[in-house]
Order: structure tokens, then sequence, then C-alpha cells
């Protein structure tokens, strides 16, 4: 099944648009894409933990052709989002080595439990796409309110368990 073309073009979209440029491309000789007839993939992993399995994993499979020609049309069109992007993009292999993947990912993990701001913006670029919108488009009470917001998610979760 692939499921990376379905999925509602408003949500996770800029965000995984760009997060695909640090994800490697696997190549699946029997997954062929219905779309291009390429074997090509980009694959996302993502907790999803039940009772049964708490360490279950959601993997997705996207096509690294049709990827690649979303994110040329977005950089077309938005020039300058791309430049500033490119312009503080880490040079090619920074986190190919473990430390510094450690250090990100220790970084992102204190972020997300804390809600820091940069986190919190990023939820926010989640959900409305990130097409000409910079951090300081979106003012800081808006961040406390998603803040606030992700915070009682989590709490209702918590119940839930
Ligand atoms: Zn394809």
């Amino acid at each position: 099944m692939v499921n990376g073309e379905q999925e509602s073009p408003g949500k996770c979209w800029g965000f995984s648009l760009l997060n695909q440029l640090f994800m490697a491309t696997i190549d699946i000789p029997d997954k062929i894409c219905p779309h291009c007839g390429g074997t090509k993939w980009k694959t996302e992993y993502r907790k999803k933990p039940t009772k049964a399995d708490p360490d279950k994993k959601l993997i997705r499979y996207r096509c690294a052709v049709k990827g690649k020609e979303r994110l040329d049309r977005w950089a077309e069109n938005n020039p300058d989002r791309w430049k500033y992007y490119v312009k503080r993009r880490k040079p090619e292999g920074y986190y190919k080595t473990p430390e510094r993947r450690e250090y990100a990912r220790l970084k992102a993990k204190r972020e997300s439990d804390n809600l820091e701001d940069n986190f919190v913006y990023r939820m926010i670029l989640r959900e409305v796409g990130m097409d000409g919108l910079k951090r300081s488009d979106i003012p800081q009470r808006h961040i406390n309110l998603k803040r606030k917001q992700l915070l009682l998610t989590r709490q209702l979760k918590q119940l839930e368990k």
C-alpha cells in the first residue's frame, strides 16, 4: 500500500517536504510506484505504541521521484523561503556522524518534552504548511496558545491510557 500521496495536503505537507531531504532513498525492487513506475522510496518512521506492542512503529513510504518533483515545485514557488532554507542547511553528510545524530536527537527530544518554542513552531508549520511563512510571522501569543493546546492533548492522551 502506498499512502504517501493520499494524505491531506494541508497537514504535515511543507514540513515533510523539506524533511525528505534528510531521508535516505532506498530501492525496493518489488515495490513499484503506481504513479511513475519507479522503485525508489523514502521511508519515514513514527512511533505507534499499542498496549500489546509498546515499541510498535509505523512505516510510511513515499515515492522519491514524486517527492523530488513536489520539492522542486515548492522551491520554485517559494524562492525566498528556499534561499533562506539553503543558507541555513547543514552540509551534506553532517548528520552522518553518530555524535551529531545523537545530539540532534536529544535536542529534538528536549524541545518536544518541554514544549519549547522551536518545537511548538514546527507543530504550527505542520498544520498550516510553510508556504511563505517565517518564524517572525507567528506572534509569540500564537505560540503560547498552541503550547497550551499541545499540553492539553498530551494530558488527555495520558488519561486515556
Ligand atoms: Zn512514483
